[in-house]
């Protein structure tokens, strides 16, 4: 009878345990859904609060770096297209000929008593005249010592490349064309007072006050310009 007792006993602490334990998973689970809830809820009511706060924070800053990236980008890219410009790094203006193949003849006695001011590059008719910088053709001319003639004001504004003796234009040149360095302008010919049959290329550099007045320079020598490239 004593172990009944006990087995009843132990049944009812059992029993009692059951539900205990079931009221408290019940209970424990309330809360846990009540709290999910109250917990979820917060952020999707703070989210619309959150994010216009971070949204500005973004936009703002992102305009500031492209701005930079702008403004700091143009500027290495002018920078290095400028050297070439300058007449130290004159490119020799008939294809394939190379500095060492150049003779001096700046100093060269021409007819009436006149100097040459200029170099000439002797070159089959039809070898490419290339532009010896970038620049602005500001005049093309038939000229009676010069034959057919272009006139490329360089970037500074005072430097004037002149080419002489071109047999004709290349495709597209003409008044107010920006030739890039090394474009082919022109061919080599012998018009004006070259000498028929006499192909080359006269070329000569001057430095003009007024760019208007293209013609009016003073002629310095090219030799040294290409020869130092
Ligand atoms: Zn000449």
């Amino acid at each position: 009878m004593a172990n009944r007792a006990r087995l009843r006993l132990f049944i009812a602490i059992v029993m009692v345990l059951g539900i205990l334990v079931a009221l408290v998973w019940v209970l424990s689970r309330r809360p846990q859904t009540e709290q999910m809830a109250t917990v979820t809820l917060p952020p999707t009511a703070n989210s619309p609060g959150v994010a216009p706060v971070a949204e500005p924070s973004l936009t703002v800053p992102s305009p500031l770096p492209s701005v930079e990236s702008i403004t700091v980008e143009p500027t290495p890219l002018t920078s290095p297209a400028a050297p070439p410009d300058s007449s130290t790094a004159l490119l020799i203006p008939v294809a394939g000929v190379r500095p060492e193949q150049l003779s001096d003849t700046f100093q060269a006695s021409r007819s009436q008593g006149r100097v040459h001011d200029a170099i000439d590059i002797p070159a089959p008719r039809g070898t490419p005249v290339l532009a010896v910088s970038d620049g602005r053709i500001v005049k093309l001319f038939q000229s009676v010592p010069g034959g057919t003639t272009i006139y490329q004001l360089a970037p500074d504004n005072k430097t004037i490349y002149y080419y002489a003796h071109l047999d004709r234009y290349a495709d597209g040149i003409k008044e107010g064309h920006v030739a890039r360095r090394g474009e082919v302008i022109a061919y080599v010919g012998d018009t004006g007072n070259s000498g028929a049959g006499n192909y080359h290329l006269h070329f000569s550099i001057s430095i003009v006050s007024d760019p208007k007045r293209y013609w009016e320079g003073t002629n310095i020598n090219p030799y040294p310009l290409l020869r130092g490239r």
